[in-house]
Parts: structure tokens; C-alpha cells; sequence
């Protein structure tokens, strides 16, 4: 159920909306807007009746919503979010395409610097990187743990750049948050349930990847946990599907972009290096990504990629990288917009 109001609600109507619908046992969920404030129910079992809120003060009227993903979808909200980082100068889901960058994993501080310096020349908004590695094998590189998370602060702080990393288990949020200005739920965590609730209690944005095989469907019902708990930050990306093609790492669903879009006002980023698995492939990929609508991509870079200890041969060289950059400028006045 959306409850309609004015946007401007009279500060005592909408608490007495939100009281009614606490009084019933469900949670209130106040969404302002430009034309309207609406406020959604969720924890109601079963469809509610409309009159019990249209009699109440200041309310327009009130419409039953039965998508199961309500706080991720478009009939609860039909303006694009948009999701300040760090310090506000990056806005995700805005005008700007923005480009993640860095390597996979943090390996020591020499190689975050310098990486993030490079990209940053380059003209990446968000440096990435990896301190808690989800890997498929507990024989690899598990990432440096809180230590790499401190590189990656001296990083930000060396360069600017907000950070972006990954926050594998319920018992590390607290950690993470400490360090980094949006937390990565990576594709093997989509359906962690504990973690997506315990990250909707954190204050800071989210970007939410797709499953390995996650149906849309799916991916939304996740970014609802998140939302559900109060985090109205969640932006997801799409990093590429299992399929029976079997020439890149994955297949990367580049129709989910405008199929997110129609369903939900979530934005949504695109990772061509886990997409494709192959460092020529990123490039082309990168560029498609920003063709089809996407609010930005996040990309590996690597400057001595054959050291690399994660992914290195899906990493862009600083150069390539730089060249990318210049490409998708390029791009940005025939499909609108500034990077
Ligand atoms: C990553 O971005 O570092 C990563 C591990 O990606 P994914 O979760 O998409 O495999
Ligand atoms: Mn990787």
C-alpha cells in the first residue's frame, strides 16, 4: 500500500499517517518527492484496506501495490534515486556517468597508491578494491583484511577518490564502514540474507551485484532486504551471468540495464571486467555499457597485471584505462552525459 500526500505534507498529518500504520503492527516508509510525499507500508501480510489511511488528514489517497519487491520498485517511487558519495561531488544516478576504478585487490600500499593515483589522472570518480576477497577457492589470495582496508583510507587520502569495497560477512559491516564510502556486496553474497539486513542498518551507500545466475527478479527482492531495514542507498551492478557461452568468464546482460530501469528507480552500473573475464573485451564492453543507459561502470586496473594477485588477466593497463576514459567523454554529448 503507497499512501499519497502533498509533497509538503503538514508535519502533524504525516505523523499521523506514520502512527497508524505503527498502531496496525506494519513499518512506514516516507518517501518525499517533487510532486508528491508518499508513504509505503511494508510487514502488512495481506492486501490492506485503502479507507483506513484515506480518511486520515492530509492524505490524497492510497494505492494497493502487490509488486513483491515495493520499496525497489517504480510504482513506490517514480523519480530516479540518486545517491551522493563520499563528500556529495560524486552523485550516482545523476547526469554523470561514473567510472569505478582500481585493482581487484588491495596487495600492499606501494600498489593501491599507485594505482589509484593513475586512475585517478585518469579520470576515475571512485577508486575500488578489494580487501575481504570472496574467492571461489580457499586456496587463493583472501585479501588483506582490515590492513588492506587502512590502505585503501590512505589511498582516498592520498588521492581524493571515495572508496569503494567489499564487505563479505554480517560481523564485518561495522569494519568496513569505518573505511570505505560504499560498500560492495559481491555476487556470491547476493542472497546472504544476514549481511543485506545488517547492511540496511549501516549508514552508507551500497552497491548490490547481481547473482551469478540471478534471475532480475531476484536481484530486486535483494536490494528490497536492504531497503526494507531503512538504507534507501542501494544501487546495483550487473558483472555478467552464468550462460552456456563459454568464450568470456561470464556473459554480461547488458538488456538488464533498461529492464532494471522500467522496474525499478534504482540506479544501476555495469562491470565489464568481471562481465567478460578478458582484458580486450572490457573496453568494447565499458563502451556498451554506457550506450545501453547505465549510471556508470566499475572497472579493474592493473599496472603490472601479470603480478596481479587476483584477476589479473581481466585488469586495463593505466593506459588503456586513460584511453577508455577518453572514449566514453567522447561519447557523453551524443548520449547525455558529462563524465
Ligand atoms: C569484485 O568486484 O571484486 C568481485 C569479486 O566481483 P563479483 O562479486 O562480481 O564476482
Ligand atoms: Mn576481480
Amino acid at each position: 500500500m503507497l499512501i499519497v500526500m502533498d509533497a509538503q505534507p503538514r508535519d502533524e498529518d504525516l505523523k499521523g499517517v506514520v502512527s497508524r500504520i505503527e498502531s496496525l503492527g506494519f513499518k512506514a516508509h516516507v518517501l518525499p518527492g517533487s510532486l508528491n510525499t508518499a508513504v509505503g507500508i511494508t510487514g502488512n501480510p495481506g492486501p490492506l484496506d485503502p479507507g483506513i489511511f484515506e480518511i486520515l488528514p492530509g492524505v490524497h489517497h492510497a494505492i494497493p501495490v502487490s509488486e513483491p519487491y515495493k520499496l525497489a520498485g517504480r510504482k513506490w517511487r517514480t523519480a530516479d534515486t540518486s545517491i551522493p558519495i563520499g563528500d556529495g561531488k560524486v552523485v550516482v544516478g545523476s547526469n554523470t556517468l561514473v567510472v569505478m576504478a582500481g585493482p581487484c585487490a588491495v596487495e600492499s600500499e606501494e600498489q593501491t597508491v599507485r594505482i589509484a593515483r593513475a586512475v585517478k589522472a585518469a579520470g576515475a570518480h571512485v577508486l575500488r578494491g578489494g580487501a575481504f576477497k570472496h574467492r571461489t577457492s580457499p586456496y587463493a589470495f583472501q585479501g588483506l583484511g582490515e590492513a588492506g582496508l587502512k590502505i585503501l583510507g590512505a589511498a582516498r587520502a592520498e588521492t581524493g577518490l571515495p572508496v569503494i569495497t567489499e564487505v563479505m560477512g554480517p560481523g564485518d559491516v561495522d569494519t568496513v564502514c569505518r573505511y570505505a564510502d560504499i560498500l560492495q556486496v559481491g555476487a556470491r553474497n547476493m542472497q546472504n540474507f544476514g549481511l543485506l539486513r545488517e547492511i540496511g542498518r549501516a549508514k552508507k551507500p551500497v552497491m548490490l551485484k547481481r547473482g551469478l545466475s540471478a534471475t532480475i527478479d531476484e536481484w530486486l527482492m535483494s536490494a528490497e532486504y536492504i531497503l526494507a531495514e531503512g538504507n534507501a542507498a542501494v544501487m546495483l551492478c550487473e558483472r555478467g551471468i552464468r550462460t552456456f557461452s563459454n568464450h568470456t568468464r561470464n556473459t554480461l546482460d547488458l538488456n538488464a540495464v533498461p529492464v532494471v530501469q522500467k522496474l525499478s528507480h534504482l540506479p544501476i552500473l555495469v562491470d565489464p571486467s568481471h562481465g567478460t573475464g578478458l582484458r580486450d573485451k572490457v573496453v568494447p564492453l565499458a563502451r556498451a555499457a554506457a550506450a545501453v543507459g547505465a549510471d556508470g561502470i566499475i572497472v579493474e586496473v592493473h599496472d603490472r597485471p601479470n603480478e596481479a594477485l587476483c584477476d589479473g588477466p581481466q585488469a586495463l593497463s593505466p593506459e588503456m584505462f586513460a584511453d577508455l576514459v577518453k572514449q566514453l567523454k567522447a561519447m557523453g554529448p551524443i548520449l547525455g552525459y558529462v563524465m
